[in-house]
């Protein structure tokens, strides 16, 4: 009994787990599209993680409607920045 109530909670997180990825991987892939669209009209220098998984904060252009880093500041513009 132990154990089938062991595996039915384990199916159970599985299967929420599985559900919340996959609403994360619509929502990732809205929010790329959307940004795909975007003119990136508007940029401001701002602090963002290098990448998603990192903890690493760098420097980035990024689009002030979508929020997507989309250039490098030269050194002069990051030195600005950082004052
Ligand atoms: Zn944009």
């Amino acid at each position: 009994m132990f154990i089938i109530g062991f595996i039915n909670l384990f199916m159970r997180i599985l299967k929420k787990i599985i559900n919340l990825f996959t609403k994360k991987q619509k929502i990732d892939k809205e929010i790329e599209d959307i940004q795909n669209k975007c003119p990136h009209f508007h940029k401001s220098l701002k602090s963002v993680r290098k990448r998603l998984d990192s903890t690493t904060i760098v420097i980035r252009w990024v689009c002030d409607e979508c929020c997507l880093p989309i250039g490098y500041p030269n050194d002069k513009e990051q030195q600005n920045y950082i004052k």
